[in-house]
């Protein structure tokens, strides 16, 4: 499309510079190209696209996932069909397994853990819902990750899989933590062992970095890897007259109100010369006798067949790459500082895990930058009569 002159839009290189290639600044690349012939400049500091989700083939040729295990799960059809438009997918279910007293039992907690773990023999629903109420200490008013598990299944069930794998994970005991954290994990009293609920469960049959190539393989996205919005921020406004915003929001501001905390991590990724080095894709150590949170096996989510296999070993850590922004009420109070900053810098719009301090999922930060978008065409629809106007004076 040639409007953008004909609206008086376009002295500058680009409409808009993107910060991010992850889901955030990506799936807002491409609706600018595709729908508003938006000329964008995608910048990321990492030397590729994809962000966390990001996948690669290792030296065995074994894809792996180098941020983690990231599995797709939504309830949103709209996320689902528009993600269509870049890959297919393969059905994938996940499952995992907590070695808890030196056995593998599901978790979500389920019949079957308890029956495992306490040598029962719950046969229906009610028998394991029952076993459950009698452990449960019920809290009246939850408010932090302890008392969500406590009142769920009691302290010994919260000691074995939750305390210490939540003290590895965040550096914080749960009863520190915002009831979000482990409101994410049910309690099953049947014997579905998937970890997620969600009726879309699958993997883009191709990865998802080639699922991020379709969706920026456009003419008018130029893409700059290895590049940090750091370094060119003064010569921002010469570039584009928008910049969308997806890193961390208090780096954008300089710390100025002092740093938001994130959760990082270390990843240890292996090669075996084995096929198969456990039953399913992800096994949580939740004990704190291993440095570990959890082992992936990334031959399980996407269905390779290969005589070797890849696994990741994560290493929790308080310094590195930001992952999680931690969910507590001191940080979200930190964030609505920064948030109301935000909300009067005008020509930028921040959106993604970072730039708005959300512990989201994949799906919910597609779901984010699409709204955003509308948000961004709405506006757009509303100058556009006027700079019209001006254009043809
Ligand atoms: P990111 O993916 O973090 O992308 C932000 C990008 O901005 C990065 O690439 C970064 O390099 C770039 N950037 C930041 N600052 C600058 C700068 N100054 N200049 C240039 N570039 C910059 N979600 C699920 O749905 N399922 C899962 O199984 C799952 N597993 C996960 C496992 C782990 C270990 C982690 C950490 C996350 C997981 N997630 C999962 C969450 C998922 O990763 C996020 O929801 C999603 O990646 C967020 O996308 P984003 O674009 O907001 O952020
Ligand atoms: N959690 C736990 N034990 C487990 C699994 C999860 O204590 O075996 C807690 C922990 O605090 C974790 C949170 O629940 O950070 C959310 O788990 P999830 O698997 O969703 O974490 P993510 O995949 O986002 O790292």
């Amino acid at each position: 499309m040639s409007e953008q002159s004909s609206t008086g839009r376009g002295r500058k290189p680009y409409d808009y510079l993107v910060v991010g290639a992850g889901f955030a600044g990506s799936v807002i690349s491409e609706r600018l190209a595709s729908q508003h012939g938006a000329r964008v400049l995608l910048i990321d500091r990492r030397p590729h696209v994809g962000g966390n989700a990001y996948d690669e083939k290792d030296e065995a040729g074994i894809l792996y996932h180098k941020y983690g295990p990231h599995i797709f799960h939504t309830n949103s059809d709209m996320v689902v069909d528009y993600l269509s438009q870049f890959t297919d997918w393969r059905p994938y279910e996940h499952r995992v397994r907590a070695c808890v007293r030196d056995q593998l039992v599901p978790i979500p907690i389920n019949r079957t853990t308890l029956n495992k773990l306490f040598g029962l023999d719950l046969e229906t629903d009610e028998d394991a819902a029952e076993y459950l109420a009698s452990r449960a200490e019920p809290v009246d008013d939850i408010q932090t990750s302890e008392d969500v598990v406590i009142n769920a299944v009691g302290r010994e069930l919260y000691e074995l899989f939750f305390q210490g794998y939540t003290r590895k994970q965040w550096g914080l005991d749960p009863s520190e933590l915002d009831k979000q954290v482990t409101s994410r994990i049910p309690t099953r009293t049947n014997t579905d062992d998937r970890y997620f609920g969600d009726k879309f469960q699958a993997m883009p049959l191709n990865g998802y970095t080639a699922m991020f190539g379709k969706m920026l393989d456009h003419p008018l996205i130029e893409k700059r890897l290895g590049a940090d919005f750091r370094d060119i921020r003064e010569k921002a406004d010469e570039l584009a007259d928008h910049i969308v915003y997806t890193g961390p929001i208090d780096e954008y501001f300089d710390y100025r109100f002092g740093k938001l905390p994130y959760r990082s991590l270390k990843f240890d990724h292996r090669t075996l010369d084995e096929e198969q080095f456990q039953e399913v894709a992800v096994v949580n150590y939740p004990s704190t006798d291993v440095p570990y949170t959890r082992i992936s096996e990334y031959k399980h989510l996407t269905g390779q067949k290969h005589p070797r296999t890849s696994i990741t070993y994560e290493y929790p850590a308080a310094e590195g790459d930001p992952y999680y922004p931690i969910p507590r009420p001191e940080n979200q109070q930190l964030f609505k500082r920064y948030e109301a900053l935000a909300d009067e810098t005008d020509g930028v719009t921040f959106v993604g895990r970072l730039a708005t301090y959300r512990y989201y999922n994949m799906d919910q930060i597609v779901g984010q930058a699409l709204a955003t978008f509308r948000r961004l065409d709405e506006k757009r629809q509303a100058e556009e009569p006027r700079e019209t106007a001006v254009a043809a004076e």
